[in-house]
């Protein structure tokens, strides 16, 4: 029987997930396990490209257990998707170096995510770090190691499958095939803006809803979220497009009517700010109550998150074993070891 198509997406564990990666990742990968055999990579090495201090990695051990958390409050089944650690999947390593010499600089150089992730990094264009060039061909590894047929991605990161393909073709071509050609799944929605309205919602940027915030924490950032400045009183006419409060309320509140009403009302100056933020707080409350649910229950259950990422991870290190076997005998180094009885 031909296996199901499977897909490889995750995170850098770089902090908790929030309302903006459930709108732009997490909810379509929650649909998508039903239909694919479904990776989820917890990616320490990529987190090393920009996040490497000793203080970084002694946030490494909460930071991996609240993403795997997260991605189980999100509704990921561990039945249905694995969950891995990147770093503990050593043949990842391997692989990056034989993608290395398929990898060109000034292709890497001319990716615009490169200049994205150099400014967060902090790091010059004139200094760039090794790693950082690399970033796409270590993902290319993560997705050709599993030996994925479908990487779901944003727009921001089209470009790196587009690498991942070359690299997967490059090396089929040299060396017989080994890779399927992994296609990306777009995701395209516009990122969600932050509670502050200064760009997207972002871990680092304090205008985050995250999904493990308790019911106070949330009715408290949506009192001090930005609305329209021009409505210093209730009777002002504002408007709603662009507006982050009517931005959420569109997308996490079910109840339709009362949204548009909301609406209607706000147009006209026949409501305020108050009222809105209180029936947004409550529509979001309601949209994050499962989430809760599922805090709940695996939140006393440490052991718990440890077991499903370590089955998770032990499963990895099989299909990567499998794959270095054949990629190491592709390419003929496996019958060099074996001549000189290195096994
Ligand atoms: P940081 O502050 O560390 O940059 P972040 O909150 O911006 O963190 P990232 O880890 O950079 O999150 O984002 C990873 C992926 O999550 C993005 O490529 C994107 O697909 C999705 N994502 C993050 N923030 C949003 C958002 N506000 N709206 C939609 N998707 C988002
Ligand atoms: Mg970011």
């Amino acid at each position: 029987m031909e296996r199901a198509k499977r897909i490889l997406t995750g995170d850098r564990p770089t902090g908790r997930l929030h309302l903006g990666h459930w709108v732009g990742s997490l909810s379509a990968r929650v649909r998508l396990q039903y239909e694919y055999d479904t990776i989820l990579i917890v990616a320490d090495l990529h987190m090393l490209t920009t996040k490497r201090s000793r203080g970084d990695i002694g946030n490494l051990l909460p930071n991996v257990r609240g993403l795997v958390l997260d991605y189980l409050a999100s509704g990921m089944e561990p039945e249905r998707s694995c969950i891995y650690l990147q770093s503990a999947v050593a043949e990842t390593h391997e692989l990056h170096t034989y993608l290395e010499n398929f990898a060109k600089v000034d292709r890497l150089l001319r990716l615009p995510s490169l200049k994205q992730m150099a400014r967060d990094a902090k790091a010059s264009e004139q200094s760039l770090p090794f790693g950082l060039l690399g970033y796409p061909v270590l993902q290319a590894a993560d997705i050709l190691l599993a030996r994925a047929n479908l990487a779901p991605v944003g727009r921001d990161n089209l470009a790196h499958i587009e690498i991942s393909r070359e690299l997967a073709r490059q090396f089929n071509a040299t060396y017989g095939r080994v890779f399927p050609e992994p296609e990306p799944l777009l995701t395209d929605i516009p990122a969600l803006v932050g509670t502050d309205n200064r760009g997207k919602m972002s871990k680092s940027a304090g205008n985050a809803i995250f999904l493990s915030d308790d019911e106070q924490t949330v009715v408290a950032k949506v009192r001090g979220m930005f609305t329209d400045p021009k409505r210093i009183r209730a009777d002002i006419p504002g408007s709603v497009e662009g507006n982050p409060v009517f931005v959420y309320h569109r997308i996490f509140n079910e109840n339709r009517a009362e949204v548009e009403e909301l609406e209607k009302r706000y147009r006209t100056g026949k409501v305020g700010d108050t009222e809105v933020k209180e029936k947004l707080a409550r529509a979001l409350n309601l949209f994050l109550r499962p989430f809760r649910e599922r805090f709940a229950f695996y939140g006393d259950k440490p052991r718990l998150i440890d077991q499903i990422l370590l089955n998770g991870t032990t499963r990895v290190r099989r299909i990567a074993a499998e794959t270095m076997g054949e990629v190491r005998e592709r390419m003929g180094i496996k019958r060099v070891w074996k001549t000189l009885k290195i096994e």
